[in-house]
């Protein structure tokens, strides 16, 4: 067994190895679990507007195109910053793909205004 929260292996029976874990273990569920939904709808949202920008794309209209391919990544990768998906580590990698993104999107944004 390992720690749900921290990853390290467990001497015992259990699904945390410390308390210090399963209350942030627990803490870390709660909020995903609140926060799925709004999470589900921007990620409709930015698949919404990267499904544009690929209509703009095949249309011909670069600029449009890129600017809503832009636009869906800044918003999927703020999400991802804001809530990111996971524990522990698998949180911390969330939020530097989102960081990534977001970054790039808002070049793209800022590229082809
Ligand atoms: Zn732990």
């Amino acid at each position: 067994m390992k720690c749900a929260y921290c990853g390290r292996e467990l001497a015992g029976e259990g699904t945390y190895c410390s308390e210090r874990c399963r209350k942030r273990g627990e803490a870390a569920t709660h909020l995903a679990a609140r926060t799925r939904i709004p999470f589900w709808i921007v990620t409709a949202l930015a698949g919404a507007l990267l499904l544009l920008g690929i209509v703009f794309w095949a249309a011909g209209a670069l600029d449009k195109a890129f600017w809503f391919i832009g636009g869906a990544a800044a918003l999927e990768g703020l999400i991802l910053v804001v809530l990111p998906r996971g524990k522990g580590g698998a949180n911390t990698f969330c939020q530097i793909i989102g960081g990534v993104l977001f970054a790039l999107g808002v070049i793209c944004i800022i590229l082809w205004r």
